[in-house]
């Protein structure tokens, strides 16, 4: 059996890391002239509203801080894109924590058919998240690097990143979902864009033994039955049917395990996309700190929540782990952080 003591030791940190980790997410809608005027008749002053107009649109938050009211371009485009980037983060870290430990404890309890679930899932929850961070990467390098005056970067903002984030907080499959709502990424669309960044077909290999496993199919009925023998004679094939993995005793007390195909994929890949995710989600967190460093949100907003660093003097460390502030990329203009490979 695998020897998962390095995962299982990553994930509880990720877990406590996370355990306690809250964001409200904030969505600024677009108001019409007609609803604008209904937000202004309702909305009440103490609840410190921004807001900024463009042609006959109106844009709105509430409980901007002191600084926001200064910047409301700002204060209306940073701290809600920020919540939504937070909220879409901790929605990877916590699946992803809840699928590694299910498939740890799943081997644990030698219970192959949940292993291979979860571990079909763990595959799926990285392609996603692989593709995911790479969009907004993109998104968020176009924003940061672009030369513009604080209005237009705004508006930059908001078309590059906040239209992504939409799609990926809001898009589904389900044939109830309404008709604006966006389509969800076909599931191989993720495990093909994983053996293209890896260079390899592993992850499909392990994807197409593990979703056979997972439905009431060969794969499945795989996991209670040892792997063919061939009688000497040639006449015979013989294969032994067992709650759970069986082994021989040879004469000499010498101990030969059969060899299960379903538990050896999912065991693989367990180990594999689960240090992969934890590691690409220590990128995506850092991507989502530049963010919220680069454009100040967490100053202009009285909302707390979870990574709401702030920017720090320049003489002092920055408050996301990166280092002394003065060397930070957290500028305008500045570069992004690299993602690592998924090979090797
Ligand atoms: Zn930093």
């Amino acid at each position: 059996m695998a020897d998962f003591t390095d995962l299982r030791r990553q994930v509880r940190s990720l877990d406590g890391f996370t355990k306690a980790a809250y964001v409200e997410e904030v969505q600024v809608l677009r108001m019409e002239a007609e609803r604008a005027r209904r937000w202004r008749r309702v909305a009440d002053p103490r609840e410190s509203w921004v807001y900024i107009s463009g042609g006959d649109a109106t844009w709105a938050v509430d409980r901007a801080s002191r600084v926001g009211h200064h910047d409301p371009v700002a204060a209306v485009t940073f701290p809600p894109l920020h919540s939504q980037l937070v909220g879409w983060w901790l929605f990877h870290a916590w699946r992803s924590i809840d699928l590694v430990s299910a498939g740890l404890s799943a081997h644990e309890h030698g219970t192959t058919s949940i292993a291979a679930i979860t571990s079909r899932a763990l595959i799926e929850e990285l392609g996603c998240l692989v593709t995911e961070v790479r969009q907004i990467k993109a998104a968020w390098e176009v924003v940061k690097r672009a030369d513009l005056n604080p209005v237009r970067r705004g508006e930059l903002a908001k078309n590059q990143l906040g239209s992504v984030l939409a799609r990926f907080l809001f898009a589904t499959r389900m044939s109830s979902k309404p008709a604006n709502a966006p389509d969800a990424t076909n599931v191989l669309t993720y495990i093909k864009k994983l053996d293209k960044l890896s260079k390899s077909s592993k992850f499909s290999e392990w994807y197409d033994w593990l979703s056979d496993a997972s439905h009431p199919a060969y794969g499945a009925r795989l996991v209670y039955v040892t792997n063919p023998m061939r009688h000497a004679t040639g006449a015979v094939m013989l294969r032994f049917h067992s709650r759970s993995p069986l082994h021989l005793e040879k004469s000499s007390g010498e101990r030969v395990d059969f060899t299960y195909d379903i538990e050896e994929k999912a065991e693989t890949a367990l180990e594999s996309c689960g240090t992969l995710l934890i590691k690409y989600l220590k990128t995506a967190l850092s991507l989502v700190d530049d963010f919220g460093l680069t454009t100040s949100a967490a100053t202009l907003t009285s909302r707390t929540y979870w990574r709401n660093l702030l920017p720090a003097a320049s003489g002092d460390e920055c408050a996301c782990g990166c280092g002394p502030w003065a060397q930070s990329i957290h500028v305008w203009e500045g570069g992004v952080q690299d993602l690592p490979p998924l090979n090797g």
